[in-house]
């Protein structure tokens, strides 16, 4: 077994910072670390950065294919902000109108009224949403007028109720959850939109679509989610580096045990892998003083399913669209013809075991009705269920959430990161993203950063700011 510096491939000498995973809340720790001037050595199991936001080289056509569509909003401030850093905001392609079809394709779009500050430039849209009859449109106004009086503050005191039961108390309808709630939320949340925390299903509506008018902008890559990851976070990035074990001495974490055998001395280690990985690694007793450990088993994993679809004629002209009707609920063009398709399930427990003929039989009817013209034949198709695809936000999830920083008494070096920790959002690329950021903080707190950075500086971006009527409403 040899025992190595680290940092070989990088000309530092400040403090030793080990980041172990490479997804969004790994690469956003170590390239907020990286800046401080620590000497940071990022560790990834996979030939890719990207973990769970990533893509996969297709063995029949040698092309990249993400394991799954990803959307990002406007109100994904920190996301947008790794993006700069990483040079690639320029990536992403931005959308103004919201698409929607019903199960016939006929089509109904949400665009924001630019100029017009929030929560009126939706205003327009929301009134001639013809999916929904007149009385239906006003049962969602006066819903989000109720969200909008509670304000950030009023949605945090709700995170121990479903929606399903602030949807009943506000009279909302089945067939109003069915077009306007769904649609949105259960991507948004990957959770039934009766189901999730009512906390995270108002912040959805807030941030996104009420307070701010820039909020409910639709992101979408232009490219492959790995080509996102192409400029490195850090000068010392391993791939195909898998951790096995955590070294500690004295109640500290001193470094890392490579599957080879070798191992990485660290002053600070950031665990940024899923919290599946995260319980295997900490010894019995040092759980037993660091309350961070404790509740990771009450986390509940949702699978979400991704299908690539080939056809042999155009299908959809439209860049995306959130279906009303299942099985699936958003579609994607990923080519400039519309001949190949993207449509994802989310919250798809029931999909999870599904043979994958079975499911693109049913898809392709789907589409086939959305698109009656369209006498298109489905030449291939690949399905990719991800079983672990993110924890479910239930009301009280919070409470199991850990803190990226070690509670006193605990395991004082060792950071954690990653979408499943306290970080406010769902877990989402944004909820990452703060992670990695809200870790670089805390080792930033811990140990003295070498470029002189003062310690109550965060990394974080500040959500959009709340415009003057949507502040002018609030209670
Ligand atoms: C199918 C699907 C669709 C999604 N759609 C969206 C969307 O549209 N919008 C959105 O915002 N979010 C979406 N998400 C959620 C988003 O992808 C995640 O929240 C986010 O990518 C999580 O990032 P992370 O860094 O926390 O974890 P991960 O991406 O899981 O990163 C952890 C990394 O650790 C590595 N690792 C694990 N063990 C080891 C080890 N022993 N040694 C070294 N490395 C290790 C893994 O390989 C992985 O790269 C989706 C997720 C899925 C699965």
């Amino acid at each position: 077994m040899s025992v190595n510096n680290p940092h070989h491939g990088n000309q530092k000498s400040g403090p030793r910072v080990l980041v172990v995973g490479g997804g969004l809340a790994g690469i956003a720790a170590a390239a907020a670390a990286d800046s401080c001037g620590y000497c940071v050595t990022l560790l990834e199991a996979r030939r890719e950065l990207g973990g769970r936001a990533s893509s996969f080289e297709d063995p029949e056509t040698d092309q990249l294919l993400d394991n799954c569509q990803h959307v990002l909003l406007g109100c994904c401030t920190n996301l947008r902000d790794l993006y700069t850093r990483l040079n690639v905001a320029d990536r992403i392609e931005y959308h103004r109108r919201v698409h929607f079809l019903d199960s016939r394709g006929r089509r109904f779009d949400l665009w924001g009224v630019s100029g017009l500050p929030a929560p009126l430039h939706l205003g327009p849209a929301m009134l001639g949403f013809s999916a929904l009859t007149l009385p239906e449109r006003k049962q969602v106004i006066t819903a989000m007028l109720a969200m909008l009086r509670m304000g950030k503050a009023g949605r945090e005191k709700l995170d121990g109720q479903t929606f399903g039961q602030w949807l009943t108390e506000h009279r909302q309808s089945d067939r109003v959850i069915q077009r306007f709630y769904d649609p949105v939320l259960i991507s948004a949340l990957n959770e039934e939109t009766r189901r999730a925390s009512c906390k995270y299903a108002i912040q959805v509506f807030q941030d996104a679509m009420l307070l701010n008018q820039h909020g409910y902008v639709v992101g979408l890559p232009g490219c492959a989610l790995e080509e996102l990851y192409s400029h490195r976070p850090c000068a010392d990035v391993r791939l195909g580096t898998r951790v096995s074990e955590i070294m500690f001495a004295a109640g500290q974490a001193t470094g890392v045990t490579l599957q080879t055998g070798e191992t990485l001395n660290a002053d600070a280690i950031i665990l940024a892998t899923n919290y599946h990985a995260v319980q295997r690694w900490i010894p019995e007793p040092l759980r037993a003083t660091d309350g961070r450990f404790a509740h990771l088993d009450k986390l509940e994993s949702v699978p979400i399913l991704g299908a690539h679809l080939w056809f042999d004629k155009p299908v959809m002209r439209l860049s995306h669209a959130a279906l009303f009707d299942g099985p699936l609920q958003w579609l994607f063009r990923k080519d400039a013809e519309g001949k190949i398709l993207h449509g994802v399930i989310s919250a798809a427990r029931e999909w999870a075991e599904k043979p994958r003929d079975k499911c693109a039989e049913l898809f392709q009817k789907q589409i086939q009705q959305l698109f009656p013209d369209s006498s298109a034949r489905l030449l291939r198709q690949k399905i990719v269920i991800e079983k672990r695809a993110t924890f479910s936000p239930l009301p009280g999830s919070d409470a199991w959430r850990p803190a990226q920083a070690p509670p006193p008494g605990g395991i004082e070096n060792l950071f954690l990161a990653g979408d499943y920790t306290k970080t406010n959002w769902p877990a989402t690329m944004e909820g990452a993203v703060r992670s990695g950021y809200l870790a670089a903080d805390a080792v930033t707190r811990k140990i003295a950063c070498p470029v002189g950075r003062e310690q109550d500086k965060t990394f974080l971006v500040p959500d959009l700011p709340t415009q003057w009527p949507a502040r002018l409403l609030e209670k």
